[in-house]
């Protein structure tokens, strides 16, 4: 057996001969998850991490396991930590939907000013909770503090790589040893969302629509566009699941995803109905299994706050 050229950021998991998911590692810079697919004439890779050097690794990983640097570069959002470290791939093609190129002109290039001004201050704030008393706010500190230190480290010098070609609902990429499908499902997890789909290996690179035993952030996006782009990913009759973050998954986690994002707007709809102000969720915490998932501080109380906050003024 070979050994895989895992870095500080990544493991990489063979998902078929030629397919490759890189998974995040607690404590690295890559935050997101990423993909490597060998085409055949060239190499895909689905999202890029969220630093230059958490790219480079993915590139270098990638020669390594295909013989050629990545061609083509698709992007399943505009979120920092699947794009940021796009801008290492000048020679390749990046793709990504026509609303996720709008997006990062526009909100994406304020996220990085935001990472550059508030990256010491949020940094500082995440290290104050290493030694909390609260085990949701030192897990916190485990996944956040590695997080600005990536953007302290690298967004003073980094910039927003727009796509060079756009597509509106499906674009398909045809190799020489497979063909893969990135596919927009619109507004769900952000502005719009796209999973990259290898049919025949059933394999789908889902980006952020899913979230593997972690808590989803749900603020940016459609909750319902949310639940019926994860329909779609279900119905793609694919094995193996990629999430945007946690381990690779099956057609499982993906219920689960949606069983729980039906249980928040279920616990939103509680509390709008009981007349509960919005103060009266400073801090909630699950009661179910979703208690022992990764960011349960600050994404569940977040989620609810969302999910009460867009219910406004039509309180029963
Ligand atoms: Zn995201």
């Amino acid at each position: 057996m070979t050994t895989l050229p895992d870095s500080r950021h990544f493991t990489l998991e063979r998902l078929a001969d030629g397919v490759w998911a890189a998974v995040h590692s607690v404590g690295g810079w890559a935050v997101g998850n990423a993909g490597i697919v060998d085409l055949g004439d060239v190499t895909l890779l689905f999202d890029t991490c969220l630093t230059d050097s958490a790219a480079r690794a993915l590139e270098r990983a990638a020669v390594a396991l295909t013989g050629r640097a990545p061609g083509l570069v698709a992007l399943s959002h505009y979120h920092n930590d699947h794009v940021r470290g796009a801008e290492v791939f000048a020679a390749a093609t990046v793709v990504a939907s026509t609303v996720t190129r709008t997006l990062l002109r526009g909100p994406g290039h304020e996220e990085l000013a935001s990472d550059r001004s508030h990256g010491v201050a949020q940094l500082e704030r995440a290290r104050a909770f290493t030694r909390d008393a609260d085990p949701h706010k030192r897990a916190f500190a485990r996944y956040f503090v590695p997080y600005w230190e990536g953007l302290v480290a690298s967004a003073p010098r980094a910039s927003v790589r727009l796509p060079d070609v756009t597509f509106d609902g499906a674009v398909h990429f045809h190799g020489s040893r497979r063909s893969a499908t990135l596919a927009s499902y619109g507004a769900a997890h952000s502005g719009d969302d796209a999973v990259l789909v290898l049919e025949e290996d059933g394999v789908v690179f889902c980006g952020d629509l899913l979230f593997n035993a972690c808590h989803p952030y749900l603020a940016d996006g459609d909750p319902e566009g949310w639940l019926a782009a994860l329909d779609r990913v279900a119905n793609t009759g694919a094995t193996r699941f990629v999430p945007g973050h946690g381990s690779v998954g099956t057609l499982d986690d993906v219920h689960a995803l949606q069983a729980h994002i039906q249980g928040l707007m279920a616990t939103a709809e509680r509390f709008h109905r009981g007349g509960h102000e919005l103060d009266d969720l400073a801090e909630p915490m699950p009661d179910d299994a979703s208690a022992d998932w990764a960011f349960t501080y600050p994404f569940y109380g977040a989620n609810l706050r969302f999910l009460v906050g867009r219910m406004g003024g039509d309180r029963r």
